[in-house]
C-alpha cells in the first residue's frame, strides 16, 4: 500500500470528477444528487480516505473483504471520522459471509444463490438485514462474475425468498473497451432488465439502484441511468498493484 497521499493532487482530481458528474447530469437532465459516487480505496491507505473524508466525502469502496474488514476496523477507532458508509464491490466467497454483515451498507455483488443463501443466513444471525444489488454479467465475458442476464428473473424470484436480504437493484461492469457505444449497450441492458423484472420480488425489495461506471466510462452510465458510480484511479491516482 502506498502511504503518502499528495492532498492537493486528491483534492484537484476530485474536483474534476465532480464536475464531470454535473457536467453528465445535466446532459442526461437527471439531478446531480441522484448520483452516489463511491471512492474505491482499494489499496490506498487510511490517510488516503482521510484527505477525502476531510473534503466531505462519505461513500467509500472496496472489492476484498479483509481490506474493507481492516480498513472499516481501524476507522471505527477514528473519532473524527464518523459515519463512513462502505460499499462491498468485490466477489465475495461464501465462507466470508459472516464478515460483512454490519459493515457494508451496500453490497454491491451478490452474485449466486449459494452466496445469497449464505448471507441471509448471518444476517438472521446477526439479527439485521443486509442491503444488496444482484450484480449481472452485462458484458458476457467469462471473466467477470454474475448472474447472466438469461438468469435474472428465476434469481429475483429466489432471492424473494431471503428476508433478511433487501434487494435494492442491480450492479454490472462494462467490458473494459474504448468503444462507448458497446459500453453503453451493456449498460442499458441492466436498466431494461430492471424494468422488465422488477415484479419479481414481491414487496420484499425493488430494482431502484443501479450500480455501473467506473473511471473509464462513468460519464456513459450516468446518461444511462447509473445511481452509484465507482471511482478509484480518477479519484486516488493509478493503483500500485495493476491486477486489482
Ligand atoms: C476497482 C474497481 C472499481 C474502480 O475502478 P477504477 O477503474 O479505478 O475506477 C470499480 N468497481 C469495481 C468492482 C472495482 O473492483
Amino acid at each position: 500500500m502506498m502511504n503518502r497521499p499528495d492532498p492537493e493532487a486528491i483534492k484537484e482530481r476530485y474536483d474534476y470528477v465532480k464536475r464531470r458528474i454535473t457536467y453528465a447530469c445535466t446532459q442526461a437532465e437527471r439531478a446531480v444528487h441522484e448520483v452516489t459516487l463511491i471512492a474505491v480505496s482499494k489499496t490506498f491507505s487510511d490517510s488516503y480516505i482521510r484527505v477525502l473524508y476531510d473534503l466531505g466525502h462519505r461513500d467509500f469502496g472496496e472489492n476484498k473483504v479483509q481490506e474493507l474488514v481492516t480498513k472499516s476496523d481501524s476507522f471505527q477507532y477514528q473519532p473524527d471520522y464518523n459515519g463512513i458508509r462502505w460499499h462491498m464491490i468485490g466477489h465475495l466467497q461464501r465462507n466470508k459471509t459472516r464478515e460483512v454483515i454490519g459493515i457494508s451498507d451496500l453490497f454491491h455483488s451478490l452474485d449466486s444463490l449459494r452466496l445469497a443463501k449464505e448471507l441471509d443466513k448471518r444476517a438472521e444471525q446477526a439479527k439485521t438485514q443486509q442491503q444488496c444489488l444482484v450484480q449481472v454479467n452485462i458484458s458476457g465475458e467469462d471473466s467477470k462474475y454474475g448472474v447472466a442476464p438469461e438468469d435474472l428473473h428465476p434469481f429475483l424470484s429466489a432471492t424473494a425468498g431471503f428476508e433478511h436480504l433487501v434487494i435494492k437493484g442491480l450492479m454490472g461492469m462494462a467490458r473494459f473497451t474504448d468503444d462507448l457505444e458497446e459500453v453503453r449497450s451493456e449498460f442499458a441492458m441492466l436498466r431494461n432488465l430492471s424494468s422488465t423484472f422488477s415484479g419479481s420480488l414481491g414487496d420484499q425489495g425493488s430494482l431502484d439502484f443501479f450500480s455501473m461506471g467506473m473511471s473509464h466510462d462513468f460519464e456513459v452510465a450516468i446518461e444511462e441511468g447509473a445511481t452509484h458510480i465507482r471511482l478509484g484511479s480518477a479519484i486516488f491516482g493509478e493503483r500500485a498493484y495493476t491486477n486489482q
